[in-house]
This record gives C-alpha cells, structure tokens and sequence, in this order.
C-alpha cells in the first residue's frame, strides 16, 4: 500500500502533456523553501491505496493523455520514499501503455536504476550546487542524490532539471557555473527550468506550527531568474 497526500488531475507543467499528478506522502529532506510542507510526515497523508486502485483512478484520464502526449507524473513529498509502491505502481502504468514521469529530489531509497527503467522522463529538482549549501538548505548528505544522479545516467528517461532560485542562496553567476559542472555530469537533458522562490506555500507552516527559515526573504525577482536561466542554457549549449 501506498501513502499519497492527494492527486491533481489536468495537471500542465510537470512532464509532458496533461497529466495526473499523484502527490506521495513523507520526505526525508526539509528544504527551507518547500511549499508542501505537510508532505514531510510519513505518518500523514490522505489516502492508503494500492498500486492497481490507484491505476484504476488514473486510467479514466487515458483519453486526455493520448490527445496532449501526457501521462502520470509521480511527486512529492519524496516519491522514492516508498521505492516498491512507486515501482509496482510505474510497471503498472507502462503496462496499460500510460506515460510515467518522476518528479523528485533524487533523495529517497530503494532500487533506482530499476525504478528509472518503468520511468519516461525523470523531473529532478537540483537543490543546491555544493555539500554544505546543500545541508544548510535541505537538512540532507548530497551524496545520496549523486547517488541518484549516477543511476539517471545510466537509464534511459529523458530529464528534465529544475533549480529553486532563492535571493541572496543561489542567486550568483558562481553559484550557475556550479550548476552547469552537476548538470554536465548528466548526459543530455531536454529541458532546464529555474523557478523562482515564492512565498505562496509559507501561511501552511503558521497552521502546521513549523518555523518558516525563509520568512526574512523576499519572492525572486521572475526576471532576473529569466537571466540566469538564459545564462545557464547558454553555458550547457555552447561547450556540451
Ligand atoms: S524534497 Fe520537495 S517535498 Fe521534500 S522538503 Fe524538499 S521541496 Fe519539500
């Protein structure tokens, strides 16, 4: 059985196409700019279901997933937190011919390379460039993720990466240049997304009674997330 937190359905931005986006329960890291801070618990979450109860609820979005190219998207809290329900429920997917994307920090446990071999696109998120920036801002061992990275290399899913660009964290051309080095560990990826930090999510820590470590910082500045986005694409075009 699994633990999800709740499911979207006409989901748009996360993989290709409209997708069901499946939101599981429990996250090891504690990003300070996580939004879905009531994911973290293990012990939450709104549902208890099985893979092929939740294939059933999937599979009535079929007819949408053929006409835009889309699919199911796995994401979090920490999808690779519960590596055999996310497994028996990826196989599940490609058995009735239904595209999978797993979006994730690259932080959990379990079988990677078998769970990215039921995976079409992988969505992961880059939390920081460098080990301790990376323990200040999530609480976890970059190690694990480089772990995860190895295992994406030798799959064959497309990637897609996407960084959380906070003012005054990651905001410097330094920080990018890092960025480039981890993403050219990669083989080639199809798409690269800066998103920039909002405070949209922080209202749920008050009702949670969770200090918020961000509060003192402002929303980035979309345009210059732009820039640094352009700068970064530019870098991973011009020396591949
Ligand atoms: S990995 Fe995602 S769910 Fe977990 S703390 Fe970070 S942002 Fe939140």
């Amino acid at each position: 059985m699994g633990k999800i937190h709740s499911i979207e359905t006409m989901g748009l931005v996360d993989g290709p196409g409209i997708r069901v986006v499946v939101f599981f329960q429990g996250c090891k890291l504690r990003c300070a700019f996580c939004h879905n801070p009531d994911t973290w618990n293990f012990s939450g979450g709104s549902m208890e279901i099985s893979p092929i109860e939740l294939l059933n609820r999937v599979k009535k979005f079929k007819p949408y997933f053929k006409a835009s190219g889309g699919g199911v998207t796995c994401s979090g809290g920490e999808p690779l937190m519960q590596p055999e329900f996310l497994l028996g429920f990826l196989k599940l997917c490609k058995e009735n011919g239904i595209n999978t994307a797993l979006d994730t920090a690259g932080f959990g446990q379990g079988d990677y390379e078998e769970i990215l071999s039921y995976t079409d696109t992988v969505i992961l998120d880059i939390k920081h460039v460098n080990e301790n920036g990376y323990k200040t801002l999530t609480g976890g061992d970059m190690g694990e993720f480089y772990k995860f990275l190895q295992a994406v290399n030798k799959a064959k899913c497309k990637i897609w990466i996407r960084h959380v660009m906070v003012p005054g964290i990651t905001d410097d051309y330094e920080a990018m240049d890092d960025l480039v080095k981890i993403i050219k560990r990669l083989r080639s990826i199809e798409k690269f997304e800066i998103l920039p930090y909002h405070t949209l999510g922080n209202t749920k820590y008050d009702k949670l009674g969770i200090q918020y470590r961000l509060k003192d910082i402002p929303p980035m500045d979309k345009e210059v997330a732009l820039k640094f986005q352009d700068y970064v694409k530019d870098l991973l075009k011009n020396n591949p």
